[in-house]
């Protein structure tokens, strides 16, 4: 499991495109069947037409350790990411 980002990160590969690596497809989705689809915010189950969202609770800003770790992600609904999760990351230095 820890293999497959340990050696996206050698490859000094930029953080944005970590998105687009089967290993996060693979991990978002795991982190959405732990939540059962469930928004961690409103606790909304998300419904087949709104995507959900997986979002690191601490901001990676960058870090493998905090971008590939499952305890540092949470599955939420787009209206709760664009509102409260943006506006308190904002906040936040
Ligand atoms: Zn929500």
């Amino acid at each position: 499991m820890m293999s497959e980002p340990l050696r996206i990160a050698d490859k000094c590969v930029p953080t944005w495109q970590w998105y687009a690596t089967e290993a996060w497809q693979k991990l978002r989705e795991f982190v959405f069947v732990r939540d059962n689809f469930r928004c961690a915010e409103c606790k909304k189950v998300i419904a087949d037409k709104t995507m959900p969202i997986c979002d690191h609770r601490r901001p990676h800003q960058g870090q493998p350790a905090l971008f590939w770790s499952i305890e540092n992600l949470i599955t939420v609904c787009a209206d709760c990411h664009d509102g409260v999760i943006l506006l308190r990351k904002s906040s936040k230095r």
